[in-house]
């Protein structure tokens, strides 16, 4: 069914870099054979998933949509996604992205922008793009995004699907192609909130690998699907509620709110603070982290090289040059910039500092609320084509999503409606570290 709808509504939605048709039936043979013989018991066993482009899988094209890695196969497959196929999901493919996970629409893609399924005129948001509107499209059950700044909540609020980044450490990074090492986290995106809560147990776990796994025995997030909210505390902050903010996403978000109210939840404003030094911050430490993370693509070990050039030095310029998008260049060039010595001071470690003081405004709240509530994005999904030509605009669009990723935070988004275009709406719901279980419980008692 998932194959058949890939075949029906790709063309339009281009939701995928690569579909694995005969590896997917494959796998659902021997997972069929394994289910009679009573040797897998899970939920998910059997379930195609789609697979966001940025983790590897072993001897399937893993590409960060990036011209650079347009021909990488993997020889190994990523703790998150090992985790899944042990459950005995069936992996159709890799999806769409912005090119490593740089972006906000999926239209720095070096193989071409993904379309919101809604309406195919907009963007579905990013970088999980693929991945967000491969589940609203139904070309699967359900899929694996990657969250820095936002990359799971955004495009699930764009697209009308739920999606939860958590707490840093909960999902090993082994295997996920770095873009911020200190703020990636890997994802579930799905129809639910059930479904999600589902899947984030089966991928969480310790792994050694990852040096920032975190060892955890809460994971059991399907035991926090109670619909019930009675008593739970939730701070809106007002600062998020400011200029910027689209006055139906406004709408529909305080009305959730309301909802969440008359189910019993004590939901007051409050201010956090320091929300506008979010965006600085998170831009000087993501692209810095990125600057030395992509080092490792020089055209010697894997990937694309160039065809002609005159010895190393020349042959690292010609392919990093060729090889990488314009959004990815100007992110290594941002962050080798704010290392350098002189700027250190003045960039990095500031932002560092600030980083510091978000996580105490976090913090501070959470001593008072249980979650935070706000919107997941101050716009719905924008037209295709008007994001990229200026980026500081499209930056300022991650205005809610990135602080929870400085702070380490898990955060959840749910739809809560459609404006008056028709385009989906996405409410925010932010937990303390290791909070999972309270942002699943409202977020299942409002769906
Ligand atoms: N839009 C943000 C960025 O471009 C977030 C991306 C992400 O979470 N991967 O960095």
């Amino acid at each position: 069914a998932a194959l058949a709808a890939i075949e029906a509504k790709e063309e339009k939605v281009n939701s995928f870099v690569t579909v694995d048709r005969e590896g997917a039936l494959k796998q659902a043979e021997e997972v069929q054979k394994k289910i009679d013989a009573g040797e897998l018991t899970s939920p998910l066993a059997g379930v195609p998933v789609a697979i966001k482009d940025n983790m590897c899988t072993e001897g399937l094209l893993t590409t960060c949509s990036s011209k650079i890695l347009g021909n990488f196969v993997p020889t190994f497959t990523s703790e998150a996604v090992l985790n899944l196929q042990k459950a005995g999901a069936v992996i159709l493919g890799k999806t769409n992205m912005d090119e490593f996970a740089m972006g906000s629409t999926t239209e720095t893609s070096a193989f071409g922008e993904t379309k919101n399924p809604w309406n195919t005129e907009h963007v579905p948001g990013g970088s999980s793009g693929g991945s967000c509107a491969a589940v609203a499209a139904g070309e699967c059950f359900y899929a694996l995004g990657s969250d820095t700044g936002g990359s799971i909540r955004q495009p699930s609020s764009f697209c009308g699907v739920t999606g939860i980044k958590p707490t840093y450490g909960t999902v090993s990074r082994y295997g996920l192609i770095a873009y911020g090492s200190s703020l990636d986290q890997i994802g579930p995106v799905a129809k639910d909130v059930t479904d999600c809560a589902t899947i984030l147990e089966t991928i969480a776990s310790h792994d050694t690998k990852d040096s920032t796994s975190v060892e955890r025995d809460d994971t059991d997030f399907t035991s926090a699907l109670v619909d019930d909210v009675k008593g739970m505390k939730i701070g809106i902050p007002k600062d998020y509620f400011g200029e910027g903010l689209d006055t139906e996403v406004k709408d529909a978000v305080l009305a959730a709110a309301k909802k969440l109210e008359e189910k019993g939840a004590i939901v007051e404003e409050f201010e956090l603070s320091l929300v506008e030094y979010a965006i600085p911050a998170y831009y000087v430490i993501a692209c810095a982290e990125a600057s030395s993370n992509l080092e490792r693509f020089d055209g010697v070990k894997y990937g694309y090289r160039t065809k002609e050039y005159e010895g190393l030095h020349n042959m690292y310029k010609k392919t990093r040059s060729e090889g990488f998008g314009a959004e990815v260049k100007r992110r290594i060039m941002l962050g080798s910039f704010v290392l350098s010595s002189g700027y250190y001071d003045a960039y990095y470690l500031k932002a560092l500092r600030t980083k510091a003081l978000i996580k105490k405004a976090f913090d501070k709240a959470f001593e008072k609320y249980d979650m935070i509530l706000g919107p997941a994005a101050p716009t719905t999904a924008p037209k295709l084509g008007q994001s990229l030509s200026d980026p500081i605009k499209m930056y300022l669009g991650d205005i809610y999503t990135i602080s929870v990723n400085l702070a380490g935070l898990p955060g959840i988004s749910v739809p809560c409606g459609v404006d008056s275009k028709g385009l989906p709406i996405g409410l925010q719901l932010i937990g303390d570290c290791f909070q999972e279980k309270k942002i699943i419980q409202a977020a299942y008692a409002y769906e």
